[in-house]
């Protein structure tokens, strides 16, 4: 398993394709419906590429038409973290893993209900985990990392 120590840039390229260093250390994007995720359908939990950590569930995928594996919203608060991209015409949220900074893809606005939110993500930043510890790992969801900071939920 991972151990969540800071890699470094060889580390990754050793760690990841060509393709899954692109997206997730140089923040590119891969092709709209190129991806593997896209249209995955199937049960499960969606973890960080690089790190394995635990991002987004399948019941939280939905069908946004954009050719890229969308949710509405994430597995708790501290998955990812956002910033501000406007390093190009539109302003857009960057979202990154908050455990290791991969570049996931982007957050926007116009997601459905009860969120109101879209995660954009590349299929080459997520492992789709589809196990029955991962499941588990899931209920038992606890803020038992570090920092000790509250969660409301
Ligand atoms: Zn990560």
């Amino acid at each position: 398993m991972d151990d969540g120590s800071p890699k470094t840039d060889a580390d990754w390229r050793e760690l990841l394709s060509s393709e899954e260093y692109r997206v997730l250390r140089e923040q590119g994007t891969e092709a709209a419906f190129s991806g593997k995720y896209w249209d995955e359908k199937r049960p499960g939990i969606y973890r960080c590429r690089g790190c394995g950590s635990l991002l987004f569930t399948a019941s939280a995928k939905y069908d946004s038409g954009t050719g890229w594996p969308s949710f509405y919203e994430t597995v708790n608060n501290d998955a990812v973290k956002t910033e501000a991209d406007k390093s190009l015409f539109m302003a857009r949220t960057e979202v990154h893993c908050s455990r290791c900074s991969g570049h996931l893809g982007h957050l926007f606005p116009d997601g459905p209900q009860p969120t109101g939110l879209r995660y954009c993500v590349n299929s080459c930043s997520l492992e789709l985990d589809q196990t029955e510890a991962s499941r588990d790992s899931l209920s038992r969801d606890e803020p038992n990392s570090s920092s000790g900071e509250v969660s409301d939920g």
